[in-house]
């Protein structure tokens, strides 16, 4: 059995913990390798590595840094097929998907390449008498990141290259169920230039986040994953006095107003429920049909839900993929019975599908559930699956207070042809990224990404101007350069009151 190894200090590493897991093929079914799941010392380790590497690459010259991140853009701009179909073999997802998620990652290592316009400081001249006043940002030291299973090559992009090209060093702790983008990621970084240690991959379960969450060598902490860990990796390393940013769980909802054309907003809302099979965190799990859009919505839904080719990632044409890992199935399929149970309506039930030649494969076929109301499970939990629910709502008011309600804020999205009520739904909304028209609202990378409420503890978003300030402290110099004239005496201007301008 293959085993994938951590990449610590420039070179693969197994570790001393003998702790593995299955990584699967979702297509088949098969155990495909096992990964090494590290203990405190390989932390410790990776740790110590980037730590060390901090001391030069923190005070490395910002043209230096730029010519790594072109190269790196470059190296994975021409390794694009070769990482998604990494990502469809250990994920699932078809590799056109795969090729996106890649695309969407190298925005963030484009938007890196533009480090020293993105660390430009501030200058006030003369602010008092003989006083100049200017501002600079420098890196913190060690990062860490921790990433889920869904986007295993754009989620951690979203964070080493804005961290490195900032000066930082960076450990990063990959979802356990699909590792292997990431080691090619890290041998990428090395055939670019990046210096040893500046770039680290841990992989592991609990004991690997604590052991990070916990290092007093750790700055900073950027999570991206489910609610519950999200909030207990936010407490956790915040108690260790790090700086934090710790992206949760969504459900998506997309409100369609009666004046929606029905033929674009179903061809939109099937692409965005049942891409990646649901396991976005931008998907859109919850359609809110407002008065008259309702039946022939969930009509024109159903009938494209039905037409979705679903069959292993790998080959060409299918358009949906398997769910990551059995358990995963297991649940979601576990949670279309719920709704059915509350009494909801299955306008399509994609429970039971079976893909000729991969009937082991952890397949789910899209499914659309009518008639769901706010209480019922199918609504209160995230699916992450390839499950749109349909709620109905009175009016846009009413779909306004219903997504405020929930209690998660990533994204979503307002189908209409009315400007007036498109700008109601932006200004109301409490929730992070919104689509007008558009059902996968995701951030350019020159924007920053992040939700409200339960979908993100902390203070920054991540990429963008916001991950620039996060992996980055400010400092603001007061000078003032006297002439001192010989023989002029003590007439320096000193005092003794609170310093203010003259
Ligand atoms: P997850 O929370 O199970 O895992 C995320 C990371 O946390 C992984 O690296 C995992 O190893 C680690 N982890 C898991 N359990 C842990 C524990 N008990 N203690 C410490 N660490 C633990 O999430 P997942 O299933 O890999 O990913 C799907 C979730 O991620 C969904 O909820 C989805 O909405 C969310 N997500 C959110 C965003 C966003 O931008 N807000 C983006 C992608 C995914």
């Amino acid at each position: 059995m293959r085993t994938i190894r951590h990449w610590i200090d420039g070179k693969p590493a197994i570790g001393d913990s003998p702790r593995t897991a299955p990584v699967w093929n979702p297509a088949t079914g098969v155990q495909q390798a096992e990964v090494a799941l590290a203990g405190v010392a390989d932390v410790d380790a990776a740790v110590r590595a980037a730590a060390a590497a901090f001391v030069t690459w923190g005070r490395s010259s910002l043209s230096a840094r730029t010519k790594v991140l072109f190269a790196f853009r470059e190296l994975v701009n021409t390794h694009t097929q070769e990482l998604a179909e990494i990502i469809s073999d250990e994920h699932g997802k078809v590799v056109s998907d795969a090729r996106g998620e890649v695309q969407r990652g190298l925005e963030v290592i484009e938007f890196a390449c533009g480090v020293p316009t993105l660390l430009k400081g501030d200058y006030s001249d003369e602010v008092s008498a003989g006083v100049d006043v200017f501002s600079f940002r420098q890196p913190l030291g060690v990062c860490a990141g921790i990433t889920p299973f869904n986007f295993p090559a754009m989620v951690p992009m979203w964070m080493h290259p804005v961290a490195i090209a900032c000066g930082n060093t960076f450990v990063l702790k990959p979802s356990e169920r699909d590792p292997g983008a990431s080691m090619l990621v890290a041998e990428l970084w090395a055939e670019a230039g990046l210096p040893d240690g500046v770039f680290n991959v841990v992989h592991g379960d609990r004991v690997a986040v604590d052991a990070l969450l916990d290092h007093e060598a750790v700055a900073a902490v950027s999570f991206v994953g489910s609610t519950p860990i999200a909030r207990y990796v936010h407490e956790r390393a915040t108690a260790g006095g790090k700086r934090v940013q710790a992206l949760g769980g969504a459900k998506n909802h997309a409100v369609v107003l009666p004046d929606a054309p029905i033929a674009y907003t179903s061809d939109h809302l099937v692409a965005a429920a049942f891409g990646s099979a649901g396991e976005r965190c931008m998907a859109i799990s919850a359609a809110v049909a407002v008065g008259s859009a309702a039946d022939e919505l969930v009509a024109a839904v159903s009938e494209k839900a039905r037409a979705v080719k679903v069959g292993p990632g790998r080959e060409a044409g299918n358009e949906m993929g398997p769910i990551v890992t059995a358990a995963a199935r297991d649940r979601i399929v576990g949670l279309i019975g719920t709704g059915e149970a509350q009494g909801a309506t299955l306008a399509v039930d994609g429970r039971g599908l079976r893909i000729p030649g991969h009937e082991d494969g952890f397949f789910v076929g899209p499914t659309v559930i009518d008639d769901v109301t706010t209480d019922m499970d199918v609504y209160r939990e995230e699916i992450f699956g390839p499950v749109l629910t349909v709620v109905r709502a009175g009016s846009v008011d009413e779909a306004i207070a219903l997504i405020n309600a929930n209690p998660y804020g990533n994204g979503t999205a307002v189908f209409t042809t009315s400007g007036e009520a498109a700008r109601r739904f932006q200004r109301g909304v409490n929730v992070g990224m919104i689509g007008i028209n558009v059902p996968i609202p995701v951030p350019m990378a020159y924007y920053s990404f992040g939700g409200w409420k339960d979908s993100l503890f902390g203070s920054s978003h991540v990429h963008g101007p916001e991950g620039v300030a996060f992996y980055t402290r400010a400092k603001v110099v007061t000078a003032r350069w006297p002439r001192v004239e010989p023989g002029a005496g003590s007439a320096s201007g000193s005092t003794f009151h609170f310093p203010t301008a003259t």
